[in-house]
């Protein structure tokens, strides 16, 4: 499969001239995006993700809240078949069993979340039905399915024949190793800021290719996958999820960010305490985080995360820094 990512960094290069690092991604960033203006809605994800910003970017015009924004935005990801790292068509896990994570998180710090999820299309509206008619915040495994069929949620069979024949392939090298590589990690984070200045979270996944049954990453532990503080900001994860969980990364950012950190440097930090700790040179980790002055930024491990952001009705997706080129 072509990789699109590299595919588009080289064309969206080729308009710039030559120009390398920073230097190139600041005229990039600069030349593309209008300047945020306060009062303006506002969304960021993880990856190329400009359908999910555009969906959610529809529902802040119409007036609807950036709850409402960010469900709407990741479930476009969750529908998309073509998309095998998120939701419908996600690659299943080692026996072969799509299982997703999903947490959700508003202005007033409620927060719900669904993990090990199987056949249920769109994980991140049953985790905003934790949030909204449980006491709880995390329902996993069969009390998630149980409690989404009481919801009225349809249940389907979410392995897509592309995916089940990758995962076919995969299982005749019988040597377990859960994918971490760079060019599998697609899960959506998400977070918009709406005019009315509130900010909320999202982020959903189907995790690790490949991984053992039943485990759950960072994506819908809060703090961990994703996180919002609406009087600072925001911060989500994507990339080795037991990284971002062994140092509770989106918390961590918008702590520091609280500290007074740009959104940018905050996620280099973060990405910084992981690399202090442990062997990274085969994992990736990116971060995205915003602020609530429309400030955001995104830091990675190895180069090639990309990610999308949207303002003024414009969504462009951009390259974040890296650690290692
Ligand atoms: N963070 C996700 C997980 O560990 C995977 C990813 O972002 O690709 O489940």
């Amino acid at each position: 499969m072509p990789n699109r990512r590299k595919f588009l960094r080289q064309t969206t290069l080729g308009s710039f001239g030559v120009l390398t690092g920073s230097l190139w991604q600041s005229a990039c960033n600069a030349q593309t995006l209008p300047a945020y203006k306060p009062g303006q809605p506002m969304v960021i994800s993880t990856w190329e993700n400009e359908p999910a910003n555009a969906a959610a970017w529809a529902a802040l015009k119409e007036g609807k809240s950036a709850l409402d924004a960010v469900e709407q935005g990741v479930r476009v990801p969750e529908g998309d078949p073509e998309n095998q790292t998120v939701g419908y068509g996600g690659r299943p896990d080692r026996d072969g069993r799509v299982t997703l994570d999903a947490c959700i998180m508003d202005h007033l710090g409620n927060a719900g979340s669904v993990c090990c999820l199987e056949h249920i299309r769109h994980p991140i509206s049953v985790a905003r039905k934790v949030m909204e008619d449980t006491p709880h915040v995390i329902l996993a495994g069969a009390g998630a399915l149980e409690f989404a069929r009481a919801k009225g949620f349809e249940e389907e069979d979410l392995l897509t024949e592309a995916s089940r024949a990758e995962w076919e392939e995969w299982k005749k090298e019988e040597n377990y190793r859960p994918i971490i590589n760079i060019e599998n990690h697609d899960t959506i984070g998400m977070l918009a800021l709406g005019s009315d200045g509130n900010m909320a979270g999202a982020c959903t996944t189907s995790g690790l290719a490949y991984k053992m049954h039943g485990r759950v990453g960072d994506s819908p532990i809060i703090g961990a996958g994703m996180f919002v503080d609406n009087e600072i900001g925001g911060a989500a994860a994507t990339g080795m999820g037991e990284a971002v969980l062994k140092t509770v990364g989106s918390f961590l950012v918008v702590e520091l960010m609280r500290q007074g950190r740009h959104p940018a440097e905050a996620c280099k930090e973060a990405v910084m305490r992981i690399i202090k700790r442990q062997a990274y040179q085969d994992i990736q980790i990116g971060y995205i985080a915003m602020n609530k002055a429309g400030e955001y930024g995104a830091y990675c491990i190895h180069e090639g995360f990309d990610y999308t952001v949207s303002i003024d009705g414009q969504h462009r997706v951009l390259n974040s820094k890296s650690y290692m080129k």
